[in-house]
């Protein structure tokens, strides 16, 4: 057969268009012709680093689609989830992308692709892929333990076992003993009432259970257990093909993913430079998640507090939550960045000691690969599984204590146990322990990637499936076009 032929549609949001630029290149890099489909706004977010590609050899190919905001009440601009409004806005959000169903079946009509991997959060690709007798892939951009622990949730609900908020529960039938409390799970899980995004997510599993199988950012020995328990007890199909950030081995492709840095490369590795190794605390949240004023302050005086030194990517636009004096009093010790930061160009520098995260999987997966120990600051979405996958079971975190799931912003953290935190993990006695276990994952998600590693064999197999699966497909069209001739034949030889 000819070269194969990947459609890859993310979600338009950083933390789904990221891995999946990677993705993309991984694949190009094994000879098959990957195509990203994109809106126009997000072409930014790949065009550079496709360009630099070329460059290498590497060919990926881009489609855009337009994005129906206007028609779905959504202002002009807003083809990304960060650039929504409100949350009210999410529905159109949804129905606006599902929009998108005719053009991408006019796109699928002339390139003839042999898959399509696509986010869960486009439900309907399952059925757009069915059409062509194509297979849909999924891609969740989160990891087997999130996806293990959110079955667990579903189908025991063991959230209504507790008489309090505080009070801790065990997520039943998983291979460790996982503990959250009630505040820690999203309403809508906890609900029984339908809500827009409880139907989104419904759509969303039963388009996966039809779906061919799942792509996973991740790497077998960083949770064997849970790619054991989703394959044989959750009886799901999936490949691991990551961690897919190590493709960025350039400083250039490490430095600008997602968007332009907002500090020059070479400023910060001189920065860094000037430091001892692991001894640097990098702040970072991601690209969507929001935090109050009081929070951004508690954790300034946090930081001053640990007594160490700092990077802090500051996303907000205003300066209100700037304590009086702090830049003053630190500017020995912190560098802000205001705006985007080359996170992964940060976390590979040898003077990293720790990363304070919202535990979005990409960053989590970041601070793994670089052997990073982390300090964990949950918001919404499934970060609060990440930060039991990192501090229950791999233990190469420690928590700040946010507790509280919350879609708009965070609370409820103090300045006292952000220091402690970040002090445990950087200075105590328990220190070296925590960076040990993190550079043996770093070691083993490099080892993954490498020919013959778990994840290099992961995308061989998926190639192979995806190869395998056209074959069927030509062969049940072979079958077919034979049963024609053997009709044509008998009818001939009747009349
Ligand atoms: N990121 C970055 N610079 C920033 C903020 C984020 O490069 O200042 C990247 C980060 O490396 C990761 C992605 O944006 O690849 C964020 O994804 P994640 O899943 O961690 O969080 P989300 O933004 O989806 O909450």
């Amino acid at each position: 057969m000819g070269q194969l032929h990947f459609f890859l549609f993310p979600m338009m949001a950083q933390g789904h268009m990221i891995p999946t630029l990677d993705m993309a290149k991984l694949i190009a890099s094994r000879g098959v012709k990957a195509t990203i489909i994109t809106t126009p706004l997000n072409e930014s977010v790949f065009s550079k680093a496709i360009q630099r590609n070329k460059h290498l050899g590497i060919e990926i190919d881009i489609r855009l689609i337009k994005f129906p905001a206007l028609e779905n009440d959504l202002p002009e601009d807003c083809e990304r989830l960060d650039l929504i409004p409100t949350d009210a806005h999410l529905p159109n959000f949804f129905k606006a992308a599902a929009m998108m169903q005719e053009p991408l079946e006019q796109l699928i009509q002339e390139c003839r692709p042999d898959c399509l991997v696509s986010d869960m959060f486009l439900p309907w690709t399952t059925d757009t892929a069915a059409k062509f007798n194509i297979p849909r892939i999924v891609f969740h951009g989160t990891n087997y333990f999130a996806l293990c622990v959110g079955d667990s949730m579903r189908r025991n609900k063991p959230f209504k076992n507790v008489s309090s908020d505080s009070e801790t529960f065990v997520v039943p039938n998983l291979p460790h003993e996982i503990k959250l409390t009630r505040t820690e799970v999203s309403p809508f899980e906890q609900s029984d009432e339908e809500s827009v995004m409880s139907r989104v997510l419904k759509e969303v599993r039963e388009s996966d259970l039809k779906s061919y199988g799942v792509i996973f950012n991740s790497f077998y020995e960083l949770e064997p257990d849970y790619v054991e328990h989703y394959t044989k007890v959750m009886g799901r199909k999936s490949w691991a093909i990551g961690p897919l950030s190590l493709c960025n081995r350039d400083v250039e492709d490490k430095a600008e993913r997602g968007k332009k840095s907002s500090i020059d490369k070479h400023e910060c590795l001189d920065w860094l430079d000037s430091k001892k190794p692991s001894s640097i605390v990098y702040v970072c949240f991601g690209s969507v998640a929001n935090f109050t004023v009081t929070q951004m302050r508690e954790l300034a005086l946090g930081l001053e507090a640990s007594g160490l030194d700092f990077i802090w990517a500051v996303r907000t636009d205003n300066e209100d939550w700037l304590p009086e004096g702090f830049e003053e009093r630190t500017k020995e010790k912190g560098l802000i960045i205001r705006g985007w930061a080359p996170q992964v160009l940060i976390l590979d520098h040898e003077s990293v000691g720790a990363f304070v995260t919202h535990c979005g999987w990409n960053s989590t997966l970041e601070g793994i690969s670089a052997g990073v120990p982390m300090v964990t600051w949950p918001v919404f979405a499934e970060q609060f599984f990440n930060e039991k996958l990192v501090t229950q079971v791999m233990r190469t975190g420690s928590g700040v204590g946010s507790v509280q799931w919350k879609r708009s912003a965070s609370e409820g953290v103090e300045k006292e146990a952000i220091a402690k935190a970040i002090k445990r993990v950087m200075v105590s006695e328990e220190a070296e322990g925590f960076r040990n276990r993190a550079r043996a994952y770093k070691e083993m998600a490099r080892q993954a990637i490498e020919e013959g590693g778990s994840s290099y064999t992961g995308l061989t197999t998926l190639l192979a499936d995806i190869s395998s699966y056209d074959s069927l497909s030509s062969d049940w069209k072979k079958n077919m076009y034979g049963f024609h001739a053997l009709f044509l034949y008998v009818f001939c030889v009747l009349i």
